[in-house]
Order: C-alpha cells, then structure tokens, then sequence
C-alpha cells in the first residue's frame, strides 16, 4: 500500500508522514530531501539553476542514494551522507529553484518509484499524487493558511536557539517558495483529483495523524 502525501512547504507534511509511516509500519520517504540533496550539489559546485544546461551536465554523473538506518532515511551523494545539511533555508530556496528544471526532476523519478515498488510507503512531497504514484491507495493534500505555516517555521527557528528570526521576512519566503513550486511548467504542486485536503492550521498533530491512519485503514 502506498500513502501520497502532498502539500506547500510548512504544512507539517514530514511529521506527519513519519508519525503515519511509524505507526502503520510503513516506510517513509521524504522526496524533498533528495531535491535538497542535488541542491547541496549545486551549490557546493557553485551551478546555477538559470544555467540548465550546466545543471544537466552537472548531475548526470552524481549518484543519489537512499538507505534506511534504524528506520530514519538517509541520502547519500556521491556516497556521502548528507542528510545532516539538508534542513537549511539556503538549501531549501535552492531545492525549490532547480526542482522545477525538468532534469532535475526526471533524475529522481525512478528512484521515489522504485521505493514505492518495493515498500509499503507514506511518501511525502510535491507531485507524488498526481504524478510519481498516480494509483497511491491513499492520497492527501495537506495543507495550513500563510500565516499559520510561517508561525509554525519561526517557533521551530527559535526552538533550534536561532535569535535572528523575522516573522514577516518568513512569511514571504513561504509566498515565495509556494508561488515558485505551484506556477512552474512541470510537475506543479496541485491537489490531484482524488486526493483528500486536510487543512492543518486548527489540527494538533495527533490529530492530522489519526485522520490520515483512519482513511488509511479503511483502504486497506
Ligand atoms: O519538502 P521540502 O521543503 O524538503 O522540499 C524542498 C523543495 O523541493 C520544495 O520547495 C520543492 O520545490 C521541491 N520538491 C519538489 N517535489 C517533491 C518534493 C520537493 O519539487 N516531490
């Protein structure tokens, strides 16, 4: 059984999909990471996104690897875990920059697929719905208002003891970031036809994690 999981940056999506994929025993695979992997290439390499022809060059020859240690998802570049570098806000704006390259995206299509081939998984992303598991037995678009999402990032900000954090300067990233991963040409982030909208913004995480088990086991 597989369990899309969609939705705008912010949203709660990784939380919840790794406390859904815990409890079900599934697996949990967060795409987002693997783009935010080929960014820390990109920017390691100092590539621009505008440039696609040297990111296409760039990236036909870099390995992106997953593996599973004690249950948590590792990415491993050019066999070197990065995990560890992925959560920044440079290398999100960067993800969220080439991940509409159609290079980009084709590198990782069979890589989310095969995952889902070979486990039970709750995969969370942007276009895992409505185009890398177009037949997922469970499909949600999770989603929070602006201002909830951005309030949600600077307590996170603040929790991780970072003291130069700007709530409006926040809120625009997520506009940003929203309009960048919902306008592009390929694989835009939408809510596929048949796919549940939960809004998150009044919703306790329990709460979000109990619905999306309950539609869940309906299904199975
Ligand atoms: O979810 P996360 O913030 O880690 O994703 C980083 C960026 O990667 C997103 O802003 C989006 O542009 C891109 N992404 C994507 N498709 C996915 C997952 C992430 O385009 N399935």
């Amino acid at each position: 059984m597989n369990i899309a999981i969609d939705g705008p940056a912010g949203a709660g999506k990784s939380t919840i999909a790794k406390k859904t994929a815990r409890e079900l025993g599934f697996i949990y695979v967060d795409t987002g990471a693997m783009y935010r992997a080929i960014a820390v290439y990109l920017i390691d390499n100092n590539i621009s996104p505008a440039d696609e022809d040297a990111v296409e060059k760039s990236i036909e020859d870099i390995s992106i690897v997953i593996k599973y240690e004690d249950g948590a998802q590792q990415v491993y570049l050019n066999e070197k875990n990065v995990t560890g570098s992925l959560r920044t806000e440079a290398v999100g704006n960067m993800a969220s920059k080439s991940s509409a390259l159609p290079c980009v995206r084709a590198k990782l299509l069979s890589l989310q697929r095969n995952l889902a081939k070979e486990y039970d998984v709750v995969m969370d992303g942007r276009d895992i719905g409505t185009n890398i598991l177009p037949d997922a037995e469970l499909k949600i678009y999770l989603t929070a208002s602006t201002d909830v999402r951005a309030r949600r990032r600077y307590a996170e900000l603040i929790d991780k003891g970072e003291s130069d954090v700007d709530l409006s300067k926040i809120e625009r990233d997520i506009e940003l970031r929203d309009r960048q991963d919902m306008e592009r040409a390929i694989a835009p982030l939408r809510q596929a036809e048949d796919a549940i909208l939960v809004d998150s913004s009044y919703m306790t995480i329990d709460q979000v994690t109990d619905t999306i088990i309950k539609l869940a086991k309906d299904r199975l």
